[in-house]
């Protein structure tokens, strides 16, 4: 609603072509998600699923729409840290052509925001594109991770990422073992978020974890 009177107000230019309308029209969307690289989260050889079978990663599939460069960094940038809160819906709709058809029974969850960060914004960002994306392809979505610690890793090290990552998730319900979960998470940076995130739903009773992602940090 409000969102809606914002955009009229104030109409956005795509952000890759300037074309009046949304963050990012449909057709950049489409180019965007048509360049998705299917490699693997952890050593980057190429795999279709995101989870190649040497790297034993605890999630079997994982699906990241880009890099985060040129307009997908500036949409994830701006959505997280300059109230571009309209993003969302662009966001998502980069997940639901990223994404293939998912069993009607998975359940969609999301990474928390760090609280600090959900104060400043106003909105927990991977929450909303969760959110948007189960509204695109009518599936429930399960607020059950909670952040245990709200470590802000922006100049950790993998090492550091690793421990802090450990500690920082706990679920609030027992899960179903008899459906699928896809975590959704903005960027993915070392993976050990996500990692972390998965082996905590198998602690409460997930059998099959799987992640899909907006943009994956470049190399360096
Ligand atoms: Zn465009
Ligand atoms: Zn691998």
């Amino acid at each position: 609603m409000i969102d809606k009177i914002l955009q009229n107000i104030a109409p956005h230019h795509c952000y890759s072509c300037q074309k009046i309308g949304n963050i990012l029209c449909d057709s950049c969307i489409y180019n965007i998600a048509n360049e998705t690289e299917n490699t693997c989260i952890e050593c980057r050889r190429p795999t279709v699923v995101g989870s190649c079978s040497d790297c034993n990663l605890p999630f079997t599939k994982a699906w990241v729409t880009g890099v985060r460069e040129a307009e997908l960094a500036r949409v994830v940038g701006d959505f997280k840290w300059a109230r571009a809160y309209e993003a969302h819906q662009s966001l998502a709709l980069l997940l639901d052509q990223t994404v293939p058809i998912l069993p009607k029974d998975t359940i969609v969850v999301f990474i928390p925001t760090i609280s600090h960060h959900k104060r400043i914004r106003g909105y927990d960002h991977a929450e909303l594109i969760a959110r948007s994306f189960a509204g695109l392809r009518k599936l429930h979505v399960q607020s059950t991770l909670s952040r245990m610690n709200n470590t802000i890793q922006h100049k950790a090290t993998k090492i550091e990422r690793r421990k802090q990552a450990e500690l920082a998730f706990a679920c609030k319900t027992k899960l179903d073992r008899n459906v699928p979960y896809l975590i959704i998470d903005d960027v993915v940076t070392t993976g050990s978020t996500i990692k972390a995130a998965t082996r905590v739903l198998k602690g409460a009773g997930a059998n099959e974890v799987w992640v899909a992602a907006i943009a994956r940090q470049p190399l360096n």
